[in-house]
């Protein structure tokens, strides 16, 4: 029997389009600053805690504006069944609502067969993690390299990385310009 090949996909910057990509090198320079200033333990992850912070970090995520134009080609893919495509999203709890307006939005529902959000506000890589081992993905395609790191280190999926303007010089096995790259590279189902 043909086998279907399963793909997670991260929302922001993967299916949405975010034009603030490269914010991660820039805020990763600056953790150890603030880190610093604030006399704070350096988390892995920030987390927005007050009202003003969780504001800040909704407007960021505003810039997720449009959805990836190679929307159309997962569609293609799973109406061919050459895939079976999963939305797995590390967006806190509070971001719920802005989440269910874009699910709507791209029309969720008609592609993926389930999505996921990280509702329990667990650090976004664990909850990646432990998402891609219960769904048993062969593939999650993802925008943050220290995302895909860590989920190289700790799953058995093959992590694609769509990189970025700044980033894009460092050498990654599964590194694509674009979400459509990124599809015309999964492996052929067998
Ligand atoms: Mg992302």
């Amino acid at each position: 029997m043909k086998k279907i090949l399963k793909v997670g996909f991260d929302l922001d910057g993967v299916i949405l389009y975010n034009p603030i990509r490269f914010v991660r090198p820039i805020a990763k320079l600056l953790k150890p600053l603030k880190s610093f200033i604030l006399k704070q333990k350096e988390e892995f992850f920030y987390y927005p805690e007050s009202n003003v912070e969780q504001f800040l970090f909704r407007l960021l995520h505003k810039t997720s504006f449009m959805a990836d134009p190679a929307l159309k080609d997962i569609e293609l893919l799973v109406k061919s069944k050459k895939i079976k495509a999963y939305i797995i999203t590390g967006r806190y709890s509070f971001l719920k609502k802005d989440y269910k307006v874009w699910l709507k939005k791209i029309n969720a529902d008609s592609i993926f067969e389930k999505c996921y959000q990280n509702k329990d506000d667990l650090q976004p890589n664990e909850f990646k993690e432990k998402m891609i081992k219960k769904l048993n993905l062969d593939i999650y395609i993802e925008d943050n390299l220290d995302i895909v790191q860590k989920l190289n280190h700790h799953t058995n999926a093959k992590i694609f990385w769509i990189t970025n303007i700044l980033d894009k010089y460092i050498s990654y096995q599964y590194k694509f310009r674009n979400l459509k790259e990124a599809l015309q590279n999964l492996p052929k189902s067998k």
